[in-house]
């Protein structure tokens, strides 16, 4: 039994800061996404699943058709695992509404129509809804469980800046980690890419990601694409 923990826009530097024990787990470190033009979402975890670069591939589709990109099983090393729970995992099984809803929030708070308090909620409440998801599903028999958290990157869009805030985002994530390292079953937890602030606000950082495992991997700093590999060697 394997989970992997997806964790959009993670930065290892808060991470670090703010005590995040269980997310670091035992082994840690930055991935490598120099291969990429910019740091983008749903290119990242499409690449990830993957196995390999597919920038172009999905540039080409448009900005609004990016977030359509879907992958099947069998592109990716989700097909190693028969019994598997996969949930909002960008490039494979996205909420789409949900991702409208970001969209149009952030333009809302952009142009001055809602507080930060009006974006905050919804964004959270998604996030407990997926995190009680989670627990239920950890009790379950699965050969993988793969779950996607994206709430570092959407509420660090507009708050990265506000340190007290991420600390309360980082350590419900970290406690998520927590509960799903008791299992003791083997488990990778990812970020697509890091975070700067940008005064109060937050953008995505280029050039490296996070990852972190509950066993000895040998990992350094590997390319996000190298860990599909790695997953099918080490995880199955
Ligand atoms: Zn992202």
């Amino acid at each position: 039994m394997a989970i992997i923990i997806g964790i959009d826009a993670l930065d290892p530097e808060y991470a670090q800061a703010f005590n995040c024990k269980n997310l670091m787990q035992a082994h840690f470190g930055k991935t490598d996404i120099s291969g990429f033009s910019e740091p983008r979402t749903v290119v990242l975890w499409s690449s990830f699943l993957a196995g390999k670069n597919l920038e172009k591939e999905i540039l080409a589709l448009g900005d609004r058709e990016m977030w359509n990109f879907s992958l099947k099983p069998e592109q990716t090393f989700l097909a190693k695992f028969p019994k598997r729970i996969v949930v909002d995992v960008p490039g494979f099984a996205y909420s789409k509404e949900q991702h409208l809803l970001e969209r149009s929030q952030l333009k809302k708070f952009f142009s001055k129509e809602i507080s930060v308090e009006e974006f905050d909620r919804p964004i959270l409440e998604y996030h407990r809804g997926i995190k009680q998801r989670f627990l239920q599903d950890l009790e379950k028999d699965f050969d993988l469980l793969f779950y996607y958290f994206n709430a570092a990157d959407v509420i660090g869009h507009v708050s990265f800046g506000n340190k007290a805030k991420m600390r309360l985002i980082y350590n419900d994530l970290d406690e998520l980690a927590g509960r799903a390292a008791a299992k003791q079953h083997k488990m990778l937890i990812l970020s697509d890419h890091g975070m700067k602030a940008v005064g109060n606000f937050g953008d995505h950082a280029s050039g490296y990601g996070f990852w972190s495992t509950s066993f000895e991997a040998g990992l350094h700093r590997p390319k996000i694409t190298s860990l599909r590999s790695f997953i099918e060697k080490e995880m199955l």
